[in-house]
């Protein structure tokens, strides 16, 4: 019988503060020359004191409420103790007691069925530094050495610990899509794997028969969703397997190696008395008065699923288009402010998710840099509805407007379509043109020896082809007809 499986995850939090955690040196690290975005505070000089910077305090708090903790009003700071280079201190400060935000939940989906993940806590906590490895002979005065970058060292973090409550890889990876989600609708965090602004500790078990938990192990270094997926699903097979041969699981950490597509032991696990943990008494605890709470809940934004509640009950979506739609708020924005300037919202959702979307993929660029306004989609979008332009007219123009700095009525002329719906007298034109260009063509109609109507086809695409997709194709074939007398 297959074992259930329990899977719990650790995710940390880059908070996009200006400053880090306890100094005011910049927290943009990225690219910078190494040790330039450091001070004594954070170099751990002897003799300076840590001070807590409340732009970090209140993305935890605004974080914590997205997850329906409880925001505490007194949370305080330890010293975990490790000895590695990355750390200059050799201590992190974080918190462990008392956290910041306790006991709260995120919902996910699994197997399209909703599924509700319990949070543990939330808490603040610095960054480590990161250490360099020589990329040439790695030796220097013929000793192995690497060398070490401060600029990360303290940046906050917020630490998201979840109950052991997912029980598959898909459910994982859905659970980090939604906090990353939450976190960057919150605009506390920028989320990204790949740059470790987002980092994920999976812990992972199989349960014995009678149901009770088995031994964990703890899986680090994954840098992408689907890593996630990919390890975990590794893991599954590799305890299945241990446990069948009638060993043990020991309790550990692995490292995930993407290239090899396997885990690899790191290091036993360690516990909590290794880190010997002892109270920051350099920090004053973190108080917040039940005003400033409120203060913060009532600067929460329109949450995830909020929004995508009232997109069902506003216009009429699926849930697979308001997926899409909501998937970052700055794209909700664009489609709702869409629908306000007067474009229908099913024919929208269309435009945004297929067109918008498109385009934004070609340029790779995001819609809050996005050309073409809504007012401007709006305006495609009705002309399109009108019929005034055919759709292929219309997602041309949505091509040059998005790459091009001109108006609605120029890209109209550069496709090659005047402001109105060709029809009429205008169409007729057109039509007598290509016939009498067609002479010869039109004649074998004419004396009735087109009879698989392969010439009329041709003619009907030279008109259409001419008009640009800008007539109706009954009124263009019935100018045709009389043209030909048929
Ligand atoms: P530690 O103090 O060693 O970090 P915690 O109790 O804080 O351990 O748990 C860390 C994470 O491990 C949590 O996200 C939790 O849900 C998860 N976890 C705990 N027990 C198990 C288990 N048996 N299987 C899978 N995950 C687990
Ligand atoms: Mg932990
Ligand atoms: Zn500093």
């Amino acid at each position: 019988m297959a074992r259930p499986i329990v899977i719990g995850l650790e995710v940390h939090l880059q908070l996009n503060t200006k400053t880090k955690l306890f100094c005011s040196c910049s927290t943009d690290y990225i690219g910078k020359r190494p040790n330039t975005n450091v001070c004594p505070i954070c170099l751990a000089v002897p003799g300076n004191l840590p001070l807590i910077n409340d732009a970090a305090v209140a993305r935890a708090s605004r974080m914590g409420l997205g997850l329906r903790c409880t925001i505490q009003n007194y949370s305080n700071f330890h010293r975990k103790n490790y000895f590695y280079a990355d750390l200059a201190k050799a201590y992190q400060i974080t918190q462990y007691e008392l956290p910041i935000a306790t006991r709260g939940w995120l919902d996910i989906e699994s197997d399209g069925k909703p599924k509700r993940i319990r949070i543990h806590h939330l808490h603040l906590e610095e960054d480590a530094g990161k250490l360099v490895h020589p990329t040439t002979d790695g030796r220097l005065h013929g000793a192995a050495y690497s060398l070490v970058d401060y600029n990360r060292g303290g940046v906050p973090l917020t630490e998201v610990v979840s109950e052991p409550d997912m029980s598959s890889p898909a459910e994982a990876r859905d659970y980090v899509t939604r906090l990353r989600q939450l976190a960057r609708y919150l605009e506390i965090s920028d989320g990204e794997m790949e740059s470790g602004s987002l980092r994920v500790d999976a812990n992972i078990s199989l349960s014995n028969p009678d149901g009770s938990f088995g031994t964990r192990v703890e899986i680090k270094n994954m840098n992408s969703f689907r890593s996630i997926e990919h390890a975990l699903e590794y893991e599954i097979v590799r305890q299945n397997k241990v446990l069948d041969a009638g060993d043990r699981i020991i309790q550990e950490t692995r490292l995930w190696d993407d290239a090899g597509g396997v885990t690899r032991s790191m290091r036993n696990k360690e516990t909590a008395s290794d880190y010997r943990y002892y109270p920051e008494m350099d920090l004053a605890p973190i108080i917040l008065d039940d005003s400033e709470i409120d203060g913060y809940k009532a600067s929460m934004p329109e949450l995830p699923w909020e929004k995508r509640g009232r997109f069902a009950a506003s216009f009429g979506l699926s849930a697979e288009e308001i997926a899409i739609l909501t998937e970052q708020k700055e794209l909700a924005a664009y489609y709702e402010e869409t629908v306000e300037a007067g474009a229908p919202p099913a024919r929208a959702a269309n435009w945004v998710r297929m067109e918008v979307l498109r385009v934004l993929n070609e340029l790779g660029g995001d819609i809050t840099t996005f050309r073409v306004k809504p007012a401007s989609l709006a305006e495609l979008v009705l002309k399109v509805d009108a019929k005034d332009i055919s759709s292929t007219v219309g997602k041309e123009i949505l091509d040059l407007l998005a790459r091009e700095d001109i108006s609605f009525t120029e890209a109209l002329k550069r496709v090659g379509a005047s402001a109105g719906r060709l029809t009429g007298g205008a169409l007729s034109e057109i039509i007598g043109r290509i016939v009498s260009e067609q002479a010869e063509v039109a004649d074998i109609i004419k004396s009735g020896q087109d009879k698989k109507g392969g010439k009329l086809k041709f003619l009907s695409g030279l008109v259409m082809k001419e008009a640009r997709g800008q007539a109706d194709p009954k009124e263009a074939s019935d100018i045709l007809a009389k043209l030909l007398g048929l």
